[in-house]
């Protein structure tokens, strides 16, 4: 290994430490193919440790008062948005995106944390007076123990956020895996989340691949995983862990779909679909890659194209760009492929974005926006999830078959319909069987008063990630039947029937 390469420590008890794997694998800078750091493979003893500690410091983190636990989320809150500019420059330089778009991410995750500050309002139990003469009834949301969270590359900052605080907050004790493509954002928040006062134990981090994930799933020591990243993985995470006898939330693979009618405003909607489907060069599930064209809109395809054109691939450190490299030379080469059998499948290509001149960055792994329409279903630029900027537009004659287009779609993580009718858009909403939908809004991903709510083939298991609904997932309800006698309470003997 060079000497001058940091190498990514795992979190154990509190310590930073260097694994003793002989697995590792380069962190690369997408835009330069500069290697940053080294992230080792953790070994089955270091995933142990890693649990071990979190089960020993639940014994008293599942004790600390609700304002104390909380109180590290409001001083994690602060230090986060201290150390902005920071985040989001170590977040640029491994994953690509622009710095602007790096702070969004680092942003959607300090809302979960401002939340998880909050938590004494949601992990409230239930009470029922007098349910039968003297007895009362009444729940209390326990934290389940040792959980666990694996994440995805595309949001290093975000998704890792929506995890750690909201289990921790509750109560339960942590063992995250961030993604091996880019752990160092991850690392650092973790380091900050330390300095808010996370005690040692509480949160711990392990590096690695599917061996570390399998472990995680079978671990007998792990109560809960949560998961995002492919429909691929998460299948297994979900199948694997909830046979160990895990509770499993798994959010993953997606195709979003949007329906622009022709009464929608032409100048608003061109620009939102333009930034929802090539931002972040296209690495969002809840990216806009299908665009259903309806009647006259279908008359836009040019103006869509010209915008499209307008738009400024670079480094994300480069100021006015809006679209940045895709995440690996093996993503870019997927990306190309499926781009050429989109022109063999008979798809028109209004687009091409292959091979962009990116003076400065010849080396990154760049791909511009590119545009097809005339797709259909049975392409692989359809069924398969592209994960890059790639456009596919649709056409249909009317709200009812767009919409029924949408719902053949097995995937159900976000969707929008751009209109100026209320009419449509409440159609919209009540037909559409997808979790997360936008009115004028090309990315619903929802403020974490809510929750993030993909369905059908996007997630597996009934609760989503943060808001109250990670509540509900991180704790046991406990349901608590109480009858407490005076002097003066009558005996009725031995009673054998099943009343109170
Ligand atoms: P991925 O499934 O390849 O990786 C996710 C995690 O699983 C990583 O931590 C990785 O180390 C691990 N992993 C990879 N291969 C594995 C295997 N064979 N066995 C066990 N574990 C394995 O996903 P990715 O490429 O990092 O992220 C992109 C995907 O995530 C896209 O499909 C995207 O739609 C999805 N995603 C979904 C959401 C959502 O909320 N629904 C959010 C972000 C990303």
């Amino acid at each position: 290994m060079g000497a001058s390469i940091p190498t990514v420590k795992l979190l154990i008890n509190g310590q930073f430490v260097e694994s003793t794997t002989t697995q590792w694998r380069d962190v690369v800078n997408p835009a330069t193919q500069e290697v940053l750091a080294r992230v080792p493979f953790a070994t089955p003893a270091e995933i142990d440790a890693a649990v071990a500690s979190a089960k020993e410091a639940f014994k008293t983190w599942k004790k600390t008062p609700i304002g104390t636990r909380a109180r590290i989320f409001l001083k994690l809150q602060q230090l986060i948005r201290e150390n902005m500019g920071e985040l989001a420059a170590l977040l640029t330089a491994e994953q690509g995106k622009t710095l602007p778009d790096a702070e969004g991410d680092v942003f959607r995750g300090l809302e979960v944390v401002e939340h998880a500050a909050s938590i004494g309002n949601l992990q409230l139990g239930e009470l029922a007076n007098n349910v039968a003469g003297g007895v009362d009834t009444y729940t209390i949301l326990q934290p389940l123990g040792v959980c666990a969270g694996i994440t995805p590359f595309n949001f290093p900052a975000m998704i890792p956020l929506w995890m750690f605080p909201m289990a921790i907050a509750t109560g339960n004790t942590f063992v995250l895996k961030p993604s091996e493509q880019d752990p160092m954002v991850t690392m650092r928040l973790v380091e900050l989340a330390l300095e808010a006062g996370i005690p040692a134990g509480v949160l711990n981090v392990i590096h690695g691949g599917e061996d570390a994930v399998n472990a995680i799933c079978d671990h007998k020591d792990i109560k809960a995983v949560s998961f995002v990243g492919s429909t691929k993985v998460g299948t297994h995470v979900y199948n694997r862990a909830t046979l160990a006898g895990k509770r499993a939330q798994c959010m993953m693979g997606a195709k979003n779909h949007a329906i622009v009618m022709p009464d929608s405003n032409k100048e608003q909607t061109l620009n939102a679909i333009a930034g929802a489907a090539f931002g972040a060069a296209g690495q969002r599930c809840m990216a806009l890659p299908v665009v259903v064209l309806v009647g006259e809109s279908q008359q836009w395809i040019p103006e869509l194209v010209a915008k499209a054109k307008t738009l400024k691939v670079s480094a994300g450190t480069e100021k006015g760009t809006d679209v940045g490299p895709v995440i690996s030379c093996a993503a870019l080469s997927r990306i190309e492929g499926l781009i050429e059998r989109g022109i063999a499948d008979g798809a028109t290509l209004e687009l091409d974005g292959r091979k962009p001149n990116v003076p400065g960055f010849e080396k990154g792994n760049f791909v511009g926006p590119t545009i097809f329409s005339n797709v259909k279903p049975g392409m692989a630029i359809y069924d398969q999830e592209i994960f890059g900027p790639v456009l596919s537009l649709v056409a249909a004659k009317d709200l009812n078959e767009a919409i029924a287009f949408i719902n053949d779609n097995p995937n159900g993580n976000g969707t929008a319909i751009f209109t100026q009718s209320g009419a449509a858009a409440r159609t919209f909403q009540e037909e559409i069987d997808v979790g997360q939908v936008g009115i004028n809004v090309p990315i619903p991903v929802p403020v974490p008063l809510f929750s993030f709510t993909g369905s059908r083939a996007s997630k597996l298991g009934d609760l989503g990630p943060y808001g109250k609904q990670v509540v509900m997932f991180y704790t046991q309800t406990k349901t608590v039947t109480a009858r407490w006698f005076d002097d003066s309470t009558t005996s009725h003997g031995v009673n054998t029937t099943i009343s109170l």
